[in-house]
């Protein structure tokens, strides 16, 4: 992909607040767009098809793998969640950075795949906290709470893949943070290639006194 808007990864234990934090950057900051996934789980109250995902079923879902229509999938709790290609694509050549709400399985796919993308991993301040989080947030059984923090445990392992960790404890600090990390990470050498190269053939021309 070209263009210099970059891919970031916003992954984080279900609970942790990632929703939020990512909706407040968008409301915020404007060079950012979100990617909206392909889904097959149920849709929850409150949520709109289109908005907070694309709900299909595992057919439609199946034939979108084949057809090269996702960037990455995996299957989390049961369900396959996917990030469409096309969308991704064209912000990215629009100069946007884009944002990708994605769990760990997919964040390092598009890592293999887009090496300059940048991981981020929120996590809420204590494991405390998030049981809190997710008990208050009355959308899931006691039964998927548990599957849902088991899995958190799992995904510890990964944490140490990411670029960065942010701690979401007061979220308009978080907020802030978050886009300071990305603005930041703009600047990092591997994403400022044509830059080096074009100050590198300068250099030369004017060492050698043209
Ligand atoms: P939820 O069911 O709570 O909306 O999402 C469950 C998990 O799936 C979250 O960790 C969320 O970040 C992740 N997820 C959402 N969309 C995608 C996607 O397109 N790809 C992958 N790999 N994970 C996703």
């Amino acid at each position: 992909m070209t263009g210099n808007g970059i891919l970031v990864v916003v992954s984080g234990f279900s609970g942790a607040g990632k929703g939020t934090l990512v909706r407040k950057l968008m409301e915020k900051y404007d060079n950012y767009s979100l990617s909206v996934s392909m889904t097959t789980r149920d849709k929850r109250e409150g949520e709109e098809d289109g908005v907070h995902y694309f709900f299909v079923d595992h057919r439609k879902f199946e034939q979108t793998i084949a057809n090269d229509g996702l960037l990455e999938y995996a299957s989390y709790c049961g369900n396959y969640y996917g990030t469409p290609r096309e969308y991704v694509e064209k912000q990215i050549e629009k100069g946007k950075d884009v944002i990708l709400e994605i769990e760990v399985q997919g964040a390092l796919q598009i890592k293999k795949k887009f090496p300059n993308t940048l991981l981020l991993f929120v996590t809420p301040p204590s494991g405390e906290e998030l049981i809190n989080r997710l008990r208050s947030r009355n959308t899931e059984t006691e039964d998927e709470i548990l599957r849902r923090v088991q899995r958190a445990d799992e995904e510890v392992e990964w944490i140490q893949k990411y670029d960065y960790l942010v701690i979401n404890d007061k979220l308009d600090e978080c907020v802030d943070s978050l886009h300071n990390i990305i603005v930041s990470a703009h600047n990092t050498p591997n994403r400022q290639q044509d830059l080096i190269e074009k100050i590198k053939k300068d250099l030369d021309l004017i060492s050698k006194g043209e």
